[in-house]
């Protein structure tokens, strides 16, 4: 059963189908790459446009490399607030929309961030609308608009953390998952960039005076392919190698990129220390080998998100769908708030698939009841007491 606010927040709400797909419809029809500043800046535009309409207070932080963060706030500037997150940006090249813009056949949306993640977009804005027509919000919200997350959020994450303090939840809205489920559980990973430098020498006449650097490269690989433990959720990959000048030379440098996956940050903390150790190990003689960490995400640990998902499940329930929650291998922001101690729940955007390719799409019938689902698990904390998550 649901109260008042609730039932009129969702009762606004399902009124919004065309207007909510028409926004969708311009959101990803703005190329909007990680690298492309003035296409992130453009969706931030219009984001704040909608925004404004209604008197949402929007703040717009100037950045001068990436695109720059929105923050709009809602109920006050206080804390105990509610975190809404989404990212602006999208993997795909700028010229993509030229060649192949929105388009719609029934119920399927498809399009560059059709589902990762324009519609959460769409969704987190039209949140912030309906408890704006509310008379008050009952309690501050906060929704962030980031423009580098699928580049590990190298300028977000600032912005990500300040946001999250104080926070009562975080919420975000990483497209909901194909079966229709939200994401209580995320791996974290990191990328390293490992180089190793040798000495040179001609393999035929002065072999001995040479050092290999890919001989410990690829003893290295090796070692570090042996910290995978699917049992335990930790992968180790190396993806790319480089290196060496020509056959008949002793290779005088050769690198490697190292990606890692892991379930919680204590796991973390150990593969990071055997990798050091891995790295610091004498392989040929002559040669040194060293590391830099390139990218990180923070994993979404099920404790962080159990109490949430829980209450998550049963507004959905009362907006008539059925709902679980589920561990995925794919990282997003929501490590970083998981990581600060703040409770969490991810992948609650509409329904979508085959991210990060051409035949990405979104199900539009998802749109309405996936954010009447968020807003009220939003106006119903007050039911949930989230001690196991701290
Ligand atoms: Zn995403």
């Amino acid at each position: 059963m649901q109260d008042e606010l609730t039932q009129q927040v969702c009762a606004w709400l399902e009124g919004q189908q065309q207007a909510m797909q028409d926004c969708l419809e311009a959101l990803v029809n703005i190329d909007s790459n990680s690298y492309d500043k003035a296409g992130t800046d453009a969706v931030a535009d219009l984001i704040t446009q909608w925004l404004e309409q209604d008197g949402i207070m929007v703040i717009r932080h100037q950045r001068p490399d990436s695109g720059d963060i929105l923050e709009a706030h809602l109920g006050g500037t206080g804390q105990g607030h509610v975190l809404l997150m989404g990212h602006r940006d999208t993997v795909f090249p700028t010229g993509t929309v030229a060649g192949r813009g929105y388009t719609q056949q029934d119920n399927i949306g498809f399009g560059p961030g059709v589902a990762d993640m324009k519609s959460g977009l769409v969704m987190n804005c039209f949140v912030m609308r309906a408890l704006s027509h509310l008379p008050t919000c009952p309690l501050p919200v906060r929704a962030l608009f980031t423009a580098d997350e699928e580049i590990g959020s190298p300028d977000g994450r600032a912005f990500i953390e300040a946001a999250a303090q104080g926070a009562r939840v975080a919420l975000n809205v990483e497209p909901g998952r194909v079966s229709g489920n939200v994401v209580t559980g995320r791996k974290g990973g990191a990328g390293f960039l490992i180089e190793v430098t040798g000495k040179a020498a001609h393999s035929g006449v002065s072999h001995a005076d040479g050092a290999s650097a890919i001989e410990t490269i690829a003893r290295k690989i090796i070692k570090l392919h042996a910290l995978t433990d699917y049992e335990a959720g930790i992968t180790t990959n190396v993806g790319t190698i480089t290196g060496g000048v020509s056959r008949n030379t002793v290779a005088p440098f050769a690198s490697a990129q190292l990606d890692t996956r892991f379930v919680t940050t204590a796991q973390r903390d150990q593969l990071y220390k055997a990798i050091e150790a891995i790295i610091a190990e004498p392989d040929v003689p002559g040669t040194l080998a060293i590391i830099e960490q390139t990218s990180e995400f923070y994993p979404l640990e099920a404790r962080m998100s159990s109490a949430l998902f829980e209450l998550y499940q049963v507004q959905a329930k009362a907006i008539g769908f059925a709902v679980d929650g589920e561990f995925t291998g794919g990282c997003s922001d929501a490590g970083w708030t998981a990581s600060l101690g703040i409770p969490t729940l991810c992948g609650l955007g509409p329904v979508g698939a085959k991210m990060h390719t051409d035949e990405e799409y979104c199900l539009l019938d998802t749109l309405v009841p996936r954010t009447q689902a968020l807003a009220a698990t939003l106006l119903n904390l007050h039911d949930v007491s989230f001690a196991s998550a701290r």
